[in-house]
């Protein structure tokens, strides 16, 4: 059964058609062996049957001739030919013998009879002459051809055939011997009929044949019942040409005859044998082998269309997997669409809206306020000092506090303000629908306020300010950059101005971008053209009076621009990365200067250094060394004031470069102590060999007692911490008597001298060194 279901439609078509094939090639060559063997049996038997017509034909004449021979030989016979050769007359006892003998003859011819039909039609008796002797026929018929003599003696019977106008005639001759002489000859005329009749007598009618006897003259026709209308040799020459009849010839013993006959095969009278019988059984295998071609082209159709139905099916499932690969992929792609949708106008840390959705809702509100005819805020905030809190306390602290401050800032908001984050420590806030001005300082102030509490960090509290910029639509500007721009300037005023504050954009803040933007320029072409100055300021033993050090402070007037501050362009070069090249310029000249006054004075000399330099502390470091190798100027004559604020980003590798210096003999002090950040740890970790207060304390001191008392804490400080103080700006000798009353070793102010070019501070020196060293009154 399994075998029978793994054929498949297609297969058994294929086998049933072969098989049929086969069966019908079978079929065929079965019916043909068949048919020939049949043939071949039809001819046994025919040859058989004819033999034995032949054998029946000559046994006919050879016992006709016997008869004859005894007739030639009888009583009566003799008798007659004894008469006649004793010479006796017709008339005394020949007519008697003569007439004996005629009915001898007759008696002969009545009795030879088969089946009622006389054997002879006509039998005489002729002399050698010729003359007939005895003649039972009518009519006159001439002799058949006699033999010579000689030749009748051999031989004494034969069968002689004539052609007559009736017909062929087959006559039996026989010579009559008397005293052992032919004397003449029995002729005897064969029935033709008779010959027809024993040929025919076996025969079957319904047989399609035709047989003939063949004489030496011509033929006589037995039967034919293959061609009835025409007999004769017009028709033997048709049925000589046809291939399909069984053709037989056989000679008659004895006789000059022959008999031939042509039998119809028998498997073409038997229909179910014959040719088109078997061809329509092979045509009927035509519709069958049709059906099953048309089965096959069914098959086949259905086939393909079963393919084509699993082909589509497949098709449907992959396209179904396909298209939920693909919804798949849509859904996907809305969702990080929609992410980036949220990402491409969030701010990732604080969830604010970022740059970009915050200058399209300031473009909303100045349409809003365009209609309206309100006013627009634009607050720009940053937070004061956040890099130091990032790199003190840590990036995970900064990104707190930014939450924090986003979190508060959300708090103090109304419901149709925006807050963005701009990246980094900056926020903008958008308030639409401004009353006036005034309305803007209570804002500011309130934001203010939302520092006044400490952020907390792991549990750790610090306090953070903000600088405020404002700018106000349509006063500053109508477009979200401009108005932006104008608040940034305000808020750069608002950090100048010492932080945790807020400023209103007013147009003299764009000329102060303005003279930045040239300062930048002209630096460049300065530090070029080397138009950069160094004053020296001496720095005085407040109980001596002695000049002890000088500080060298770069100066820089511009040809346009006129006198620019240091404390105005040293940031901005700090800012531009100039630092670097004006710095080593100034190690240059005031190292070169110092070793020329070391025969005059051996003073130190006291360089300023931004933190910046230290950036690449350990090339810095190279540097001082070589220009120290370079100028001459031995290493403790050099003092580099640091502020405190390279320590923010201190490393190993700063505190190395710092302690080699300080290992070859070179002095560090801290300048501007007081003023910036102030995590006093540092001093412990690194030993300075000088503290300078900050001239904003000691310039206060004298009325401000907070500033007093805080210049009287750092002494104190760095008295326990071993340190030397040199007090900056001192202008009054009431400064001067007080510190140096406190135990503050050094003093540097306008009340010793102001910042001198170095001829002057030359001759300051030499005039210093021909008069008593003494504090001016
Ligand atoms: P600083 O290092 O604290 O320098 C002292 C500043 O105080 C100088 O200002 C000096 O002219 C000023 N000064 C001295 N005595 C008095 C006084 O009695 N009253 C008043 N009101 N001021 C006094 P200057 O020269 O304008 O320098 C400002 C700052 O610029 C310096 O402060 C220093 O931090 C920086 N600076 C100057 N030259 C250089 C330099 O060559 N390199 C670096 N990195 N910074 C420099
Ligand atoms: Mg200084
Ligand atoms: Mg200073």
């Amino acid at each position: 059964m399994k075998f029978l279901k793994r054929i498949n439609g297609r297969t058994a078509i294929i086998v049933a058609g072969g098989l049929l094939t086969a069966y019908l090639a079978l079929i065929l060559t079965v019916t043909n062996l068949g048919q020939s063997k049949l043939e071949d049996s039809q001819r046994q038997s025919l040859s058989l049957k004819i033999r034995n017509y032949t054998d029946n034909l000559s046994f006919f004449f050879d016992a006709s001739g016997q008869n004859l021979a005894n007739l030639a030989a009888n009583q009566a016979t003799t008798t007659y030919f004894s008469n006649l050769a004793a010479g006796m007359s017709v008339k005394y006892g020949l007519g008697s013998s003569l007439f004996n003998l005629e009915q001898t003859i007759g008696g002969f011819m009545h009795s030879s009879k088969i089946d009622n039909l006389p054997i002879y039609k006509r039998v005489r008796v002729i002399g050698l002459g010729g003359t007939p002797i005895i003649d039972t026929g009518a009519g006159i018929l001439p002799p058949p051809p006699l033999l010579p003599l000689k030749e009748m003696e051999k031989e004494r019977q034969r069968i002689e055939i004539t052609q007559t106008p009736e017909g062929l005639l087959i006559n039996l001759l026989h010579t009559i011997y008397h005293q052992n002489k032919p004397v003449a000859v029995l002729a005897a005329e064969v029935n033709n009929d008779v010959l027809i009749y024993q040929l025919s007598i076996q025969e079957h009618k319904s047989s399609k044949s035709c047989l003939s006897l063949i004489t030496p003259l011509g033929g006589i026709p037995v039967w034919n019942t293959l061609d009835d209308a025409n007999t004769g040799q017009h028709s033997h020459a048709k049925m000589e040409g046809d291939a399909q009849l069984i053709y037989l010839e056989k000679v008659v013993k004895q006789t000059p005859f022959k008999l031939i006959s042509w039998y119809e095969p028998v498997n073409d009278q038997d229909i179910f044998t014959s040719t088109w019988f078997i061809a329509a059984i092979s045509l009927l295998a035509v519709p069958v082998l049709a059906g099953l071609l048309y089965l096959m082209r069914v098959y086949n159709a259905n086939l393909v269309l079963q393919t084509q139905v699993r082909v589509s099916a497949q098709q449907q499932k992959h396209l179904a997997d396909k298209n939920a690969l693909l919804s798949e992929e849509i859904d996907k792609r809305i969702a990080s669409e929609a992410e980036l949708a949220y990402l491409a106008t969030h701010d990732d840390l604080t969830g604010l809206a970022n740059r970009a959705a915050g200058m399209v809702a300031l473009q909303h509100a100045i349409d809003g306020a365009r209609i309206s005819g309100t006013l627009v805020l634009v607050v720009f905030l940053d937070l004061d000092n956040f890099k130091q809190v990032n790199d003190t306390v840590g990036h995970p602290a900064g990104d707190e506090l930014l939450v924090q401050t986003a979190g508060r800032l959300q708090q103090a908001m109304r419901k149709t303000d925006t807050l963005a984050r701009f990246g980094g420590d900056e926020f903008m806030l958008i308030i639409p629908e401004l009353r006036s001005q005034d309305a803007a300082k209570v804002i500011a102030h309130g934001i203010l306020s939302l520092f006044d509490e400490p952020f907390t960090h792991d549990s750790q509290e610090f306090f953070v300010s903000t600088s405020i910029g404002m700018s106000l639509y349509p006063k500053d500007g109508d477009t979200p950059a401009n108005l932006l721009k104008k608040a940034d300037t305000a808020l750069y005023r608002a950090k100048e101005s010492g932080r945790n504050g807020y400023s209103f954009y007013d147009s003299n803040m764009n000329q102060d971008l303005q003279r930045k933007l040239a300062l930048n320029v002209r630096l460049h072409q300065a530090l070029s053209n080397d138009e950069l100055d160094i004053h020296y300021q001496p720095i005085l033993d407040l109980q001596t009076g002695q000049i002890v050090a000088a500080e060298a402070l770069v100066r820089w007037t511009d040809r346009e621009l006129g006198f620019i501050s240091p404390a105005e362009f040293i940031p901005l070069a700090e800012k531009n990365g100039l630092i670097h090249r004006l710095g080593d310029m100034v190690l240059q000249k005031a190292c070169r200067q110092a070793a020329q006054w070391q025969p005059i004075s051996p003073l130190t000399i006291a360089i300023n250094f931004s933190s910046v330099q230290f950036r690449h502390s350990e090339q810095l470091q190279q540097r001082i060394l070589q220009v120290l190798a370079e100028t001459g100027l031995s290493p403790d004559k050099l003092e580099m004031e640091v502020t405190e604020s390279i320590f923010i980003e201190q490393d190993a590798c700063l505190i190395n470069s710092l302690n080699h210096l300080k290992s070859v003999g070179v002095k560090l002090s801290i300048d501007d102590f007081g003023t910036g950040y102030s995590a006093l740890s540092y001093l412990q970790r690194f030993s300075f060999s000088k503290l300078k207060i900050d001239r904003s304390f000691v310039n206060g001191m004298t009325d401000n007692k907070a500033d007093l008392s805080l210049v009287n804490a750092m002494l104190a400080m760095a008295k326990s911490l071993n340190l030397r103080v040199v007090a900056e700006g001192i202008e009054e000798q009431e400064q001067a008597d007080y510190l140096a009353g406190k135990g503050c070793e050094y003093g540097q102010g306008y009340l010793f001298s102001r910042p001198l070019c170095a001829a002057d501070f030359t001759r300051l020196l030499q005039a210093r060194q021909s008069t008593p060293k003494q504090l001016p009154a």
